[in-house]
């Protein structure tokens, strides 16, 4: 049996409301992850008959006491005042052998005092959604939420029609948001904002509080790399063409992980303006405008520290956030662009491939991966059929091969190097949704292969592989539904 702690609870008194999860009818489990199963000790048989309540938030492992986190939050730009876990439940902190701890997070469990106008229930397409991302972003190598089991249930939960009512357990380091600390610095309650800030360094930065005995100094190196880290997430995303979709303060990791998965998308052709969520009616969180959206939310955050910290000390951490996201993000695309050395002119090549794919609507993922097979010898490259304006091409093309060739790279090193960049798969929104139809039949085989798929994103597939190729027509204009 896995062994539970509970810290936030114990430590942070005022921050929850101790309350069990509200039971499914007919609940039971449909998939879990073997793989993260494996990471946390946890033995198969856990998954097995005899277990069933554990994952259906019915029965609680040795240690769990469930909560449900208070929180607020700035949405869409505007104070939205509180909000809180409005249908998860925090179970517990699992404890590793090696001391490392996970919350274990039970989304869809039920009405708690946070749930507002909501049911505080999940469907399973979105549960499905949630899982099928957080394992493709865990596997891109972006810090992000785990899930480890989907339960699926008789129960009907009511959305723009019935669907199936489901729970996802989700596993973090924590689930503190920058919306924790907005809370307690809007109700005027400066000493909590001070314990959740000690609170996190103490769980999550220790190295801190013993490395820096000056107390607002410790404070900025921590918000320092909270900045850091968000900054370094935002161009993470960027390079693999993940919009989030719902960048409210209370969707925002302390730590700089995705969190709250709902109408996201990935790419299919590129258009930097793309807008996933279809109730974002400005576009405030669309595909490119998700580093300003993430530097305006660690701003939200500067001001609920502003008693920690002098205005100047927190201005030199938020100075943090343009260079660190310029310097991650350049890495990573010429990472994607096959360059080993950093020369001037790069910008300038990711800028015009970009606008040639912008302009012709090519698919980010696999005009990246198709750019990957390059041999730098040869004048034509295998990109070239996939561009109506030719002459556009063959002259970035030109361009980008004199830069290859500056490198003394061999070609295998390099297309090695890029396959590594420049995923074959990605979560596209029919591949989910073609999960998501069988598995609301009690069918886990499209969930399974996908899953699979996306847990080994960079190597070639052995055969034909239609997972990797463009979406069909009807996948492209697929209206995902936003409620969750
Ligand atoms: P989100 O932006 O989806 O992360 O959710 C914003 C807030 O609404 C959070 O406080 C959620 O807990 C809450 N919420 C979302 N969906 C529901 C629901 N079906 N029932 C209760 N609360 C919900
Ligand atoms: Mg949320």
């Amino acid at each position: 049996m896995p062994q539970f702690e509970h810290h936030y609870a114990d430590q942070l008194p005022g921050f929850y409301t101790a309350l069990k999860p509200t039971p499914l009818k007919g609940a039971r489990l449909l998939y879990h992850s073997e793989s993260l199963a494996q990471e946390l000790g946890l033995d198969e048989s856990l998954f097995g008959a005899g277990h069933r309540e554990y994952w259906c938030g019915e029965k609680f492992f040795p240690g769990m006491l469930p909560v449900a986190q208070v929180y607020s939050g700035h949405q869409f730009g505007v104070w939205a005042g509180q909000l809180g876990d409005g249908r998860g439940i925090l179970l517990g902190e699992q404890v590793l052998p090696g001391g490392k701890r996970f919350d274990w997070h039970l989304k869809g469990a039920g009405l708690t005092p946070y749930s507002r106008m909501g049911d505080g229930r999940a469907v399973l397409r979105s549960v499905v959604r949630e899982f099928l991302a957080s394992e493709a972003l865990h596997h891109l190598s972006i810090p992000t939420t785990r899930a480890l089991t989907i339960t699926t249930s008789d129960e009907p939960v009511f959305r723009e029609q019935p669907e199936r009512g489901a729970m996802l357990i989700r596993v973090a380091e924590s689930h503190i948001r920058f919306g924790h600390f907005e809370h307690f610095y809007y109700r005027k309650q400066p000493e909590q904002v001070k314990q959740l800030a000690d609170y996190v360094i103490a769980h999550h930065w220790p190295e801190l509080l013993e490395s820096e005995p000056v107390e607002s100094v410790r404070y900025q190196r921590w918000f320092t790399e909270v900045v850091g880290r968000t900054a370094s997430l935002m161009a993470q995303w960027q390079s693999v063409g993940f919009a989030h979709g719902v960048m409210n303060t209370d969707n925002m990791s302390i730590l700089g992980l995705t969190i709250d998965y709902g109408p996201f998308g990935f790419l299919d052709d590129y258009q930097p303006g793309y807008i996933c969520n279809h109730s974002d009616h400005q576009g405030r969180y669309s595909y490119d405008n998700q580093p300003a959206v993430a530097y305006w939310n660690l701003h939200r955050l500067a001001q609920t520290l502003s008693g920690l910290m002098t205005t100047e000390q927190l201005q030199t951490a938020l100075g943090e956030y343009e260079s660190v996201l310029m310097k991650v993000y350049g890495t990573l695309m010429r990472g994607k662009l096959g360059f080993f050395t950093e020369n001037k002119q790069d910008n300038d090549l990711l800028t015009g491939l970009l606008s040639l794919m912008a302009k012709e609507g090519r698919d980010f993922t696999q005009t990246f991966r198709l750019l990957s097979q390059t041999e730098q010898q040869q004048a034509s490259s295998p990109l070239r059929d996939e561009f109506i304006d030719r002459a556009a091409f063959d002259s970035w093309y030109q361009s980008y091969r004199q830069r290859l060739l500056t490198e003394e790279v061999a070609d295998s090193t390099r297309q090695d190097a890029m396959k590594q960049c420049n995923p074959r798969i990605v979560l596209r929104n029919y591949l989910a949704q073609q999960a998501i139809e069988r598995a609301e039949k009690d069918d886990i085989s499209a969930l399974t292969q996908l899953h699979q798929a996306l847990r080994d994103p960079y190597s070639d597939a052995k055969q034909y592989d239609p997972m990797a190729a463009l979406p069909p027509d009807w996948g492209k204009h697929l209206e995902i539904s936003c409620s969750s």
